[in-house]
């Protein structure tokens, strides 16, 4: 069944329907179409799936802009880019033309699951690919609905959608592709790639990890603690980019957790288990594990939990220590672990420890702090006074570094990612006389003329 998608995208792709321009934009626009025509069904989906909507919502928003924008620019994008010459080139045309790569595989996680697959494919058809979709069976209701609303919008063997678990995505992995472009976590992105090295096919991992959120002493802590509370319980905590942990000093981590404490209040008033805004676990799996992190700690906002729903309430948990279980792996959930750090430098040692993170962020009204963080740290992005905002910009490159990822998305650049970008020579048969310096026999017969 995979390999038969996969073989008749190949066929779709080698007859060339995928790469004239106007073919690729009329999919796009239809594409467009199935989120607008459908949003009621997706949106039914995704509270199936997640318990809630309005963010994931904003995020099909996102998703929308991404597609206007490869509309509008596409015959920008994918015209050649002529080079500088030499003087042996002076009068040839010499450009780098991008090319489609041909099929590629696209594999979703649960969290986004429609931004999470169909935001690569937006990019996948602008560059003129072929592309097999996996989104994950954890979002079933979004799985199934996209395998069935796909084949009605897009041409149906260049865009299959595939669903299913662990072992039909090792199958697909089986296969040869042009590209594998996997969404998840680094224990998968590992497999995902040594499957890929088989065939030396080229992947973009978007994984995740423990992004950190350093609030400075000089700072509105007003704007940050809203912020920061915005980002962190969004959807649950399950967000790639959510701010894992906040490091601060000892002095302001008081103000920071009422700041916090304030906000929730404010977002999802006293009992955020019965807040429309308020998400879920995705499954009890998760549930546990997030659960578990959670054992041996007091918390000091929230700690409430409610198996038979997967509700985890939003918890502020202060004076980790570093080594603690909570600061060892990604939390993906609703708990926000502080640890405290004496002064900047201290914070610039603690982040440069560890692997380099998804996103950073960073908030303080003090540009040298500013700059000293970002000169002086890595991750794959960052945001400075607020939280996940360089994922929303889509003239931002997005993706990891390290552990945290490798390869980048959004806008054209999914089109580039999706893209070979060919050198283009091309000579015209006249001015023979100049190539006698580089043909043999060398020096001796030239020397004679
Ligand atoms: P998941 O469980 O949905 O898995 C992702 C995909 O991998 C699914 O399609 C699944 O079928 C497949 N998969 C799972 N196990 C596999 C195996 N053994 N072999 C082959 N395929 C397998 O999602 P998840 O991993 O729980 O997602 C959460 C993680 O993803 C977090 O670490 C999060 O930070 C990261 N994430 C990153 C981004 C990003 O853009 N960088 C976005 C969302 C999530």
């Amino acid at each position: 069944m995979e390999k038969q998608a996969v073989q008749r995208a190949r066929e779709a792709f080698l007859a060339g329907r995928s790469r004239p321009l106007e073919f690729r934009v009329q999919q796009l626009k239809s594409l467009q179409r199935m989120i607008t025509d459908r949003q009621g069904e997706i949106a039914t989906a995704l509270k199936q799936d997640i318990s809630r909507v309005i963010f994931n919502h904003t995020v099909l928003i996102g998703l929308e802009n991404e597609i206007s924008l490869a509309v509008s620019k596409l015959a920008q994008w994918a015209a050649p880019r002529h080079v500088e010459r030499n003087l042996l080139t002076i009068s040839d045309q010499a450009y780098i033309q991008p090319e489609p790569l041909g099929v590629v595989l696209i594999i979703g996680a649960w969290n986004y699951p429609w931004a999470l697959t169909l935001q690569p494919l937006v990019g996948a058809i602008a560059a003129g690919n072929a592309a097999v979709l996996k989104p994950s069976e954890l979002s079933e209701y979004s799985a199934s609905l996209l395998k069935a609303l796909l084949p009605r919008y897009l041409d149906q063997e260049l865009y299959p959608v595939v669903c299913g678990g662990v072992s039909e995505t090792q199958e697909l992995l089986r296969q040869r592709f042009d590209h594998v472009f996997y969404t998840g976590n680094s224990t998968v992105g590992k497999l995902v790639m040594e499957a890929a090295a088989r065939h030396l096919t080229p992947v973009t991992l978007e994984l995740g990890g423990k992004s950190p959120c350093y609030i400075d002493k000089d700072v509105d802590l007003r704007v940050a603690c809203r912020r920061i509370t915005w980002g962190k319980f969004v959807n649950c905590g399950q967000t790639c980019i959510a701010p894992d942990y906040i490091l601060c000093e000892p002095s302001i981590q008081n103000r920071v957790v009422e700041g916090i404490r304030q906000t929730l209040l404010e977002f999802y008033g006293p009992d955020p288990k019965s807040s429309p805004d308020y998400g879920r676990i995705i499954n009890q799996r998760h549930f546990n594990r997030v659960m578990t992190l959670l054992e041996g700690y007091t918390a000091t906002v929230g700690g409430q939990s409610d198996a038979s729903q997967r509700y985890i309430a939003p918890t502020v948990v202060k004076d980790v220590p570093p080594q603690a279980r909570l600061m060892q792996e990604e939390i993906f959930g609703p708990l926000l672990p502080i640890v405290t750090v004496s002064d900047i430098d201290d914070a610039i040692h603690f982040l440069n420890e560890r692997e380099k993170p998804l996103a950073l962020y960073v908030f303080s009204s003090n540009k040298k702090v500013i700059k000293r963080m970002l000169a002086e740290t890595t991750s794959g992005g960052v945001t400075v006074n607020d939280v996940i905002m360089h994922y929303t910009l889509n003239s931002l490159p997005f993706g990891g570094v390290g552990q945290s990822g490798t390869g980048r998305y959004h806008g054209k650049h999914t089109f580039d990612q999706f893209s070979h970008h060919r050198a283009c020579l091309v000579k015209s048969l006249g001015m023979e006389e100049v190539n006698v310096v580089r043909y043999p026999p060398q020096n001796r017969q030239k020397a004679r003329r």
